[in-house]
């Protein structure tokens, strides 16, 4: 054994898949990265990427995997090839991706039978993810019930929100029996890229005011004052808000009721319709935004209507977390579309100048996977492109998690940096 345990593998279960990542807190490096995909058919395959300088190559194995606890055992195997097994001393902890914490888990939280009991009764307000977590976190203690194991919640950072902005102005009894709120969802993401844009800006957390527009295949905006959050566009589920790839975001609710009664479309099919048939799928036919910008070059116009419509959302959320915030430091984009779409960016602080808005088009134009500036000098507000990093941000929680257990140095770094801080050296 070399020291105390620095690595940290990082576990993102789905209903038919496990995401994971192993990574060394000790600099923030990644070791190994892979994905299980289709568990429970016979078509189950397992990628598996090593990350260590000098390596061997990626591998890939397909053939049933039957369940969560063949899929982790297969993940098993496949570190233990590279002298990273899940028995090795070096490993610290497990952090598990757990989508739902109502109320109750405001922090990372080493899980405890107790803890998987609180989960499971947010099953109701998370019907598709916390189970599937639930299946990622029973597997894992099955095969190190002896390592800490954290659950870093993406509604965690999302509980700071005031009452004002949370609540649903809906009956209260009703609200409260059921637990109707505003939950917000990607939190890790937020709390990263928010983060990281105060350091950017050469400003502590605690100094600046940030609207984060996470805009991923689903997409949510924050308003984040002084490092905590104080609204975000998601609600009781990931549907509300932004326009996404596949959900409608925002809408009139009684369009539903409109739909049951004069459709005849039940709730399932309602649910279906709105989470994975809307956005910018339902609008024009494809939710990858590079197809629609490729459409929208060579003149179609579904594709620039529902360009338009994504962006136009994407403008009323900025303006309506300005006029939250009062003042804003930064206005900052992040993950598939947010980092990589240029003219997403361009469209979305268009015309914003009057509020010190504005983008610069050469650097916006810049490829990178650095955080970076986009906006010009003179502008009042800083616009900016931050790479998110929901692994590492969930490794560097569940590692000063387990620093704190062991009274350690608190998850913080050889160089004293909290690992949010960690230079990145590998993009996920
Ligand atoms: P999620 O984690 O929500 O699945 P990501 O953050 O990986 O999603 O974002 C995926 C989306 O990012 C894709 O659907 C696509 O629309 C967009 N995207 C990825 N690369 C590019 C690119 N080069 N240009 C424009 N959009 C991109």
């Amino acid at each position: 054994m070399t020291g105390t345990p620095t690595r940290v593998l990082v576990l993102n279960s789905g209903s038919s898949s496990v995401k994971y990542q192993l990574l060394d807190m000790s600099d923030g490096s990644r070791l190994a990265q892979g994905l299980v995909e289709r568990i429970g058919e016979e078509t189950s395959r397992l990628a598996h990427t090593p990350l260590r300088a000098g390596g061997s190559a990626p591998r890939e194995r397909t053939g049933p995997i039957t369940d969560h606890a063949a899929a982790l055992k297969a993940v098993a195997e496949e570190l233990a090839a590279d002298g990273l097994g899940l028995d090795s001393p070096e490993l610290a902890a497990i952090g598990h991706r757990v989508v739902h914490g109502g109320l109750r888990f405001t922090e990372p939280t080493v899980i405890d039978e107790e803890v998987i009991a609180e989960i499971e009764r947010l099953v109701p307000v998370a019907p598709l993810h916390n189970p599937a977590n639930l299946l990622g976190i029973r597997t894992a203690r099955a095969m190190r019930p002896d390592l800490p194991q954290v659950a870093v919640f993406d509604t965690a950072f999302h509980t700071t929100m005031p009452e004002s902005a949370a609540r649903y102005a809906i009956d209260v009894e009703t609200a409260d029996a059921h637990r109707i709120r505003r939950y917000g969802f990607h939190g890790t993401s937020h709390a990263y890229v928010s983060r990281a844009t105060a350091k950017l800006l050469g400003k502590e957390p605690e100094e600046v005011n940030v609207i984060v527009l996470h805009l991923g295949n689903g997409a949510s905006a924050s308003a984040v004052r002084g490092g905590r959050c104080v609204d975000t566009s998601m609600g009781l589920t990931p549907l509300e808000g932004l326009v996404m790839g596949t959900r409608s975001g925002d809408i009139d609710p009684a369009v539903t009721f409109h739909l049951k009664r004069v459709a005849g479309m039940d709730a399932d099919e309602i649910d279906v319709l709105l989470n994975k048939k809307s956005g910018l799928v339902g609008l024009c036919g494809d939710n990858d935004m590079r197809e629609i910008r490729r459409r929208v070059d060579e003149g179609d116009e579904r594709a620039a209507l529902a360009f338009d419509i994504y962006v136009h959302r994407l403008k009323k959320y900025i303006g309506a977390y300005y006029a939250v915030l009062g003042r804003v430091d930064a206005v900052v984009f992040t993950a598939g579309v947010g980092e990589n779409a240029a003219p997403v960016r361009e469209a979305a602080i268009a015309g914003l100048e009057e509020l010190g808005l504005a983008v610069d088009a050469g650097l916006n134009a810049v490829r990178s996977g650095e955080p970076r500036i986009v906006s010009p000098e003179y502008a009042r507000v800083a616009v900016a492109v931050v790479p998110t990093d929901e692994e590492l941000e969930i490794a560097r929680q569940t590692f000063a998690l387990t620093g704190e257990i062991a009274g350690g140095d608190g998850g913080r770094g050889p160089d004293g940096n909290a690992a949010g801080e960690v230079t990145r050296t590998t993009n996920a």
